[in-house]
């Protein structure tokens, strides 16, 4: 594939990416037409093929996956861009392109901060998260529907990626139900972390609340327990 085959469009949307993961495997296909597992392992320091792919399609850009041989003769799988022009009303292979607005009517309902850790965040560094994974839920068709999606922050999104590609439902049984009682589908109210029988709290201290996280830090070195046991330790003892 050359460069000159790309319409005008999408080498602009190709040029918008600037975040560093996905731009890394934008710019390596730009260069060679396609990457490879070996390569997104080797150069780029991937573990998961499909996370870099899921990086860049969250951007818009359609990903077809193919597979080639490996340097020892092993078929390995490997990513060229799809066809741009299938995106059509700003549908893609079941992923949405969203508007600004669509962002905006995000950040009216929660604000601007990551729906799973509280921490603030500016506008552009906030993702919008389909709470239900694409690879369970399928093609939904209701876009629009701001319940259906969350604003999140990049280190959340990457780890419910990678917790939900470690999990039974997302690998197999691919029950949207059990997404939507799960902690990455519904942070706000979840029976369970990726089948997993466990509830987090993420205490975020900022501004005048730092006073109270030095607090309990000195109190927790006071008593020589991480800070989170040593919350704990305080509702024990309650
Ligand atoms: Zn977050
Ligand atoms: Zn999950």
């Amino acid at each position: 594939m050359n460069k000159e085959d790309l319409s005008p469009e999408f080498l602009e949307l190709l040029k918008s990416v600037t975040e560093k993961r996905p731009k890394q495997v934008i710019d390596h296909i730009l260069e060679h037409g396609y990457i490879t597992q070996e390569d997104l392992q080797e150069k780029y320091g991937y573990t998961h093929g499909p996370r870099a792919a899921k990086d860049v399609r969250d951007k818009g850009i359609p990903l077809e996956t193919f597979r080639v041989k490996s340097s020892n003769g092993r078929s390995i799988g490997a990513y060229r861009f799809g066809d741009f022009s299938k995106v059509r009303n700003g549908v893609l292979g079941g992923r949405k392109v969203f508007s600004k607005e669509f962002k905006k009517e995000l950040l009216d309902i929660s604000g601007e901060k990551c729906n799973i850790c509280h921490t603030c965040y500016e506008e552009r560094y906030l993702q919008i998260d389909h709470r239900v994974p694409y690879e369970v839920s399928g093609d939904e068709k209701d876009f629009n529907d701001t319940k259906k999606y969350m604003l999140v922050c990049g280190t959340c999104n990457r780890q419910k990626s990678w917790s939900c590609e470690h999990c039974e439902n997302w690998n197999n049984e691919k029950d949207p139900d059990v997404c939507k009682t799960c902690y990455w589908g519904s942070p706000e109210k979840y029976k369970h972390i990726a089948l997993r029988e466990m509830r987090r709290v993420n205490l975020v201290f900022e501004r005048d609340e730092i006073e109270l996280y030095k607090k309990l830090k000195k109190g927790a070195e006071k008593d020589s327990y991480p800070i989170d046991e040593y919350i704990k330790n305080i509702l024990r003892s309650k």
